[in-house]
């Protein structure tokens, strides 16, 4: 086992406080993570039997470190404790699986890093649904083993989230959209990072992966150790290392109360998007991986209104070329069944970097988004393509990101235009035309939405970027997250503005930034016009509820009264209040 998973030690009761950044309550082993874990890299090798030399080199060196392991075991503790690293040398000895790997390196020319990362997944999780608890345990034996390997064959140490024996809550200091993409692995209980706002990356990502989360908690690193037990409240923010028994009972009400209330909004998860006076509106999810898709699905979101076509790149830590892209693309499209999906084009840069991106002085002001893709063909086109070739197996939109003024929509539009020429010219044609739609989520574009609206299909609003260019607050730093205020009256006018631009053009306007996931802001969306509001699936069931719950009239009333407003805490006592009665939570 792990060491830091070994719970129960006898250090005394601490709390702190953080930003609530996706709700529940969650209790379990620390696992404090000291730096990112290993994205592995997807590469073309011109060698590929020089590859495979590198694995038996990787091996062999793990063989000699697991031997050592078992050694320095036998002598400190005693025999019986050192027999698990035999398991552990036999899976280096497991020809099936070094067989397949070196198989997987010739037939792809892949690099060995990721074919060995693919095969040994295969294994993980065949073992892992095994019936008998013995071949189930040996899931995690080959997980320890092959990371070792990995970490040969990449020359690091690096940490792995979610790949520890037992389930978890991770603490770190940050966790990058990188460290985060490739993580679905049922084995985190929740998220705590020292630092990060609400919509920062990482908490974006902990509402997708449906567990509680608090992030920017100062003083979060040298709190944690390894062996302690963490409890997240993801509700209040407070976290508290070490519970004392008497703590653990009094989030016993809390917890159930959660509960029952997630009983109460799922059960009318599957209803129709209609107020109570038939009203019709759209919830749909924001999706990053096409595994996600079975939530949103779940979830019953009516299309795929948001996806980050960025966290590929960000999961293989590369340039995809066509191909990967498409299937991918095809492959959430066919998912969605007839239902529409909306692709961001690539939203690289900010805090979602690659290793070979330069580094900025200001990333989120720099060379980001469709910036890049406008000077690099070589990307952009390739991606459109595929794009374009998913929208032969269903409804599609496009939409681009970070958009600041109109020539940047006209020449993202010609590109793709042309692109789209060139594969008709192939006899690929889209199943339905495709729309084009900007998204507003700088202020320069908020204040030219009218011209915008005129050459787009429809808008689509980031609110999580609008707020922090619209208030000049880093997103994801910790220190100015109060400052961080989507209450404040220009935010609330600023969307004005925009929705008018799009009626008056007669274009739907939607929300996909996180504000529309809100229980909080989506009935002032609604009320203020919007029809569509794009969020993470499992924040669906009770942004349903409560707009189920209302009826249209008292929704425009709420936004007439929080737009009398200009006070940020008044605006905020205003949605709490409506949100409350809907939930009845008081
Ligand atoms: C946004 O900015 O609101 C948005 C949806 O995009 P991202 O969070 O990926 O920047
Ligand atoms: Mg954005």
């Amino acid at each position: 086992m792990d060491a830091r998973m070994k719970a129960g030690n006898h250090r005394p009761e601490v709390r702190l406080r953080g930003i609530a950044a996706a709700p529940g309550v969650a209790r379990g082993p620390a696992y404090p993570l000291m730096r990112g874990m290993a994205i592995v890299s997807c590469e073309k090798v011109a060698d590929p039997e020089a590859e495979i030399r590198r694995l038996e080199a990787a091996l062999l060196a793990t063989r000699q470190q697991i031997s050592q392991l078992r050694d320095d075991v036998a002598r400190k503790l005693n025999e019986s404790e050192a027999s698990i690293f035999d398991a552990h040398l036999l899976v280096l000895e497991d020809v099936a699986l070094i067989d397949d790997v070196s198989k997987e390196v010739r037939r792809s020319g892949f690099n060995v890093e990721f074919c060995f990362q693919e095969v040994a997944q295969r294994y993980i999780e065949i073992f892992e649904k095994m019936d008998d608890d013995f071949l189930c345990e040996r899931a995690s034996d080959i997980r320890d083993v092959t990371g070792r390997v990995l970490d040969q064959l990449l020359g690091t140490q690096p940490e792995r989230v979610g790949q520890a024996a037992q389930a978890h809550v991770v603490a770190a200091r940050d966790l990058t959209p990188s460290d985060t993409a490739g993580l679905h692995d049922g084995g985190v209980l929740a998220f705590v990072t020292e630092e990060g706002g609400r919509t920062s990356h990482s908490a974006i990502m902990a509402r997708s992966l449906d567990v509680p989360a608090v992030v920017g908690v100062k003083g979060l690193m040298e709190a944690v150790q390894e062996g302690d037990v963490l409890l997240v409240d993801g509700e209040s923010g407070l976290i508290v290392i070490n519970p004392t028994a008497e703590t653990i009972e009094g989030y016993r009400d809390k917890e159930l109360a959660i509960r029952t209330r997630r009983d109460r909004v799922l059960s009318e998860v599957s209803l129709p998007d209609l107020t109570t006076d038939g009203s019709a509106f759209s919830l749909q999810a924001n999706v990053g991986d096409p595994a996600e898709m079975e939530d949103a699905l779940a979830y019953c979101a009516r299309g795929v209104g948001l996806y980050r076509t960025e966290n590929l790149y960000l999961r293989l830590d590369g340039w995809p070329d066509e191909q990967v892209q498409y299937d991918e693309y095809a492959e959430v499209v066919k998912a969605a069944k007839g239902r529409p999906v909306t692709f961001r084009t690539l939203d690289l840069g900010g805090d979602k970097r690659l290793g070979d991106l330069a580094d900025e002085a200001n990333p989120f002001m720099g060379y980001r988004a469709v910036r890049l893709c406008l000077e690099r063909p070589d990307v952009f086109r390739p991606q459109l393509r595929a794009l374009i070739r998913a929208a032969t197996h269903g409804p599609v939109q496009v939409m681009f990101p970070m958009i600041s003024g109109v020539e940047e929509l006209r020449r993202a539009k010609e590109i793709f235009r042309d692109v789209e020429a060139e594969l008709a010219r192939e006899g690929i044609r889209p199943a339905a035309p495709i729309r084009l739609g900007a998204m507003i989520e700088i202020p320069s574009a908020a204040a030219v939405a009218a011209e915008l609206a005129a050459e787009s299909d429809f808008f689509s609003v980031g609110t999580n970027d609008l707020v922090q260019y619209l208030l000049a607050v880093d997103r994801g730093n910790q220190r100015v997250a109060s400052l961080y205020d989507p209450c404040h009256p220009a935010v609330v006018r600023t969307l004005i503005a925009i929705f008018g631009a799009a009626q008056d053009r007669g274009i739907p306007a939607a929300v996909c930034g996180e504000l529309g996931g809100d229980p909080l802001w989506a009935p002032l969306l609604i009320g203020l016009g919007v029809h569509e509001l794009s969020m993470t699936p499992a924040a669906l069931p009770e942004v349903r509820f409560v707009l189920r719950h209302s009826a249209a009239p008292e929704l425009r009333e709420l936004a007439a009264k929080v737009v009398a407003c200009a006070d940020a805490a008044k605006t905020r006592a205003l949605l709490q209040d409506f949100a409350s009665a809907k939930l009845k939570l008081r």
